[in-house]
């Protein structure tokens, strides 16, 4: 099956009622026959049928053994990185989600493991990278929010031949553009609250894993933690995901018309975008995804733009997040990367001149015409 029909079709579940769509099982725990009944459910933070029917669908989009259905996506991060066995070097891209940064650089310190953070589109500068006790890969691409492309399948190869575990953070493209695990990766983790969910109404988190022995350590840490999440939430998160392929076409060539349009207006002075074809990773892009996303960085020529624009968009709204069928517009440095230190965003770009944008499935001329009125100057 295509990933258009099985977005809609995955399903060999049987409900008593023939319901088309998966019931709402909002139950804490289940009711046993006998005390030899082993069925698979027994208490919802283990397993309860919503959630599974979920899991099995994202599962079988990232081409996985299984997935695990968290209640957000640092919930998923948080819970999948304890598969590596501290004390453990892992290595990281630089250019990450602020949360994962908080998390890598501030908490995850004090559960021994220790992060060195680097450009990992620089496939050697990886590789000279890795120690004695380097036990792990964590990469977004595109990443968040300089758009660096990573080359998922070489990555893959190094990791492979130093007995790494490769997680990729596939949030951006989700796996109707880009399958990590096909590539090679060991462990996809997804914040399901933005392009999987798709409507900004429901937090989720995914981890994705490639083999039964990555299954059972996790699913003993899932159950463990406990950040499962919740049936109503599955059942959101299912309905998005029925319409994913369409709001991915639509966003993808929503933000190729917006990037192009930046680029051209004179109060900018730079976009980043992984569809431009003479971005860096534009090659790699071809070679590992099939559409370039919704997801577009820019930086103004100057500082006073940004509250003149934040303030007078009327279809993009200003608010954190991204992936969902409203157009966002963000200020990176005041939202999402609030916590990552001053300096550390300054030397990347990320500074009061720069704006991330979210393209959402509005009509393409709506947008530009927001955008227009927004950067009269
Ligand atoms: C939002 C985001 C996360 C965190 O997910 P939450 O659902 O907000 O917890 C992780 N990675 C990326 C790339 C994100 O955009």
């Amino acid at each position: 099956m295509k990933i258009e029909t099985l977005c809609l079709h995955s399903s060999d579940f049987k409900n008593e009622y023939g319901c088309l769509t998966t019931p709402i099982y909002q139950t804490s725990t289940f009711v046993h026959e006998g005390v030899e009944d082993t069925s698979k459910y027994s208490y919802s933070r283990l397993a309860n049928p919503t959630r599974c029917h979920l899991e099995s669908l994202v599962a079988k989009l990232e081409n996985g053994y299984s997935a695990f259905a968290f209640s957000s996506g640092m919930a998923a991060i948080t819970t999948a990185i304890k598969l590596i066995k501290p004390p453990a070097h892992i290595i990281a891209s630089d250019d990450l989600y602020g949360g994962s940064i908080r998390l890598f650089s501030n908490d995850a310190l004090s559960y021994g493991y220790e992060f060195d953070f680097i450009d990992t589109s620089n496939l050697e500068l990886v590789k000279s990278k890795i120690r004695k006790d380097t036990k792990a890969i964590y990469i977004e691409t595109p990443s968040n929010p300089l758009m660096h492309v990573s080359d998922i399948k070489e990555i893959a190869n190094i990791a492979k031949a130093n007995n790494l575990l490769f997680f990729v953070d596939n949030t951006f493209l989700t796996p109707y553009f880009q399958r990590p695990l096909d590539l090679g990766a060991d462990v996809v983790v997804h914040s399901g609250t933005k392009f999987l969910g798709g409507h900004n109404d429901a937090l989720a988190g995914f981890a994705i894993v490639k083999n039964s022995e990555l299954n059972d350590r996790l699913a003993y840490l899932y159950k463990t933690v406990g950040a499962c999440l919740s049936p109503f939430d599955s059942f959101l998160i299912e309905r998005g995901i029925k319409t994913l392929p369409l709001r991915m076409d639509r966003v993808n060539s929503n933000a190729k018309v917006v990037a192009n349009w930046l680029r051209e207006n004179p109060i900018v002075n730079k976009v980043y975008y992984a569809g431009f074809e003479d971005s860096l990773g534009y090659s790699t892009m071809l070679k590992q995804s099939s559409g370039f996303g919704g997801m577009i960085s820019f930086e103004l020529k100057e500082s006073r733009y940004v509250s003149q624009i934040l303030q007078s968009v009327k279809v993009f709204q200003y608010a954190e997040s991204l992936g969902g069928v409203e157009s966002l517009i963000t200020f990176p440095k005041k939202q999402t990367h609030a916590d990552v230190p001053e300096n550390i965003l300054n030397a990347k770009g990320i500074n009061d001149r720069f704006l991330r944008i979210s393209v959402g499935i509005e009509n393409v001329e709506d947008l530009i015409e927001d955008l227009r009125q927004a950067f009269k100057v």
